[in-house]
């Protein structure tokens, strides 16, 4: 089973790059942000517990994602494989991955992080508030604290993947198309 961590601040195309692997490979996508959008547009506890977060740009505590994350892995026991996007983003996250899987005798097979510049996932996000209708990308304030966010906190997984021989950089920039060709280059050596 191959599990991959799509990684990089917000921006930088995860979802659109899970979706291109998703089509060709079969993995399953997992997108705690995808998750909690619906939980609050079906008003469940959960969505209504991490809208408040969601909306300042701020992280849902770990204690909340990581009882989500259990139960979602728990719901694809057959799965050919997962790709992680937006998760885990801290240390704590990252570390209960890893049991989770362990427990099923898995693991994170490899990190893709998406390296952008700061001023384009700006203009990436802004760009993407006219369609999105994520209350998170409306406001600017927002946009900078979930970067500042992303800088102080989720960066820091990518040491934990690299000591762990699993972190692989790919060039973030470009045509969908181009990025999409750089990941999937990487991700059909795996098998
Ligand atoms: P995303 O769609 O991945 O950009 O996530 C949108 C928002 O959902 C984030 O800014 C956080 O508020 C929350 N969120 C998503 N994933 C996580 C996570 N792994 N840990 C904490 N908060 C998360």
């Amino acid at each position: 089973m191959i599990n991959l961590l799509i990684f990089g601040p917000p921006g930088s195309g995860k979802g659109t790059q899970s979706e291109k692997l998703i089509n060709k490979y079969g993995f399953i996508h997992i997108s705690t942000g995808d998750i909690f959008r619906k939980a609050f547009r079906t008003k469940t506890k959960l969505g209504i517990e991490a809208r408040g977060y969601i909306e300042k740009g701020e992280l849902v505590p770990d204690h909340v994602v990581i009882g989500m994350m259990s139960e979602e892995l728990e719901k694809h026991t057959t799965s050919k494989g997962f790709i992680f996007d937006g998760f885990p983003r801290t240390t704590i996250q990252a570390e209960a991955l890893d049991r989770i899987l362990d427990k099923n005798n898995n693991e994170i097979t490899l990190m893709i992080s998406l390296e952008v510049e700061e001023k384009e996932l700006i203009t990436r996000l802004v760009k993407r508030a006219e369609i999105s209708g994520r209350c998170d990308d409306q406001n600017i304030s927002v946009i900078k604290n979930r970067l500042d966010v992303y800088k102080k906190t989720t960066q820091a997984l990518i040491d934990y993947y690299k000591e762990a021989n699993k972190y692989i950089a790919v060039e973030g920039t470009g045509s969908i198309d181009e990025i999409y060709s750089r990941i999937d280059k990487i991700v059909n050596k795996l098998f």
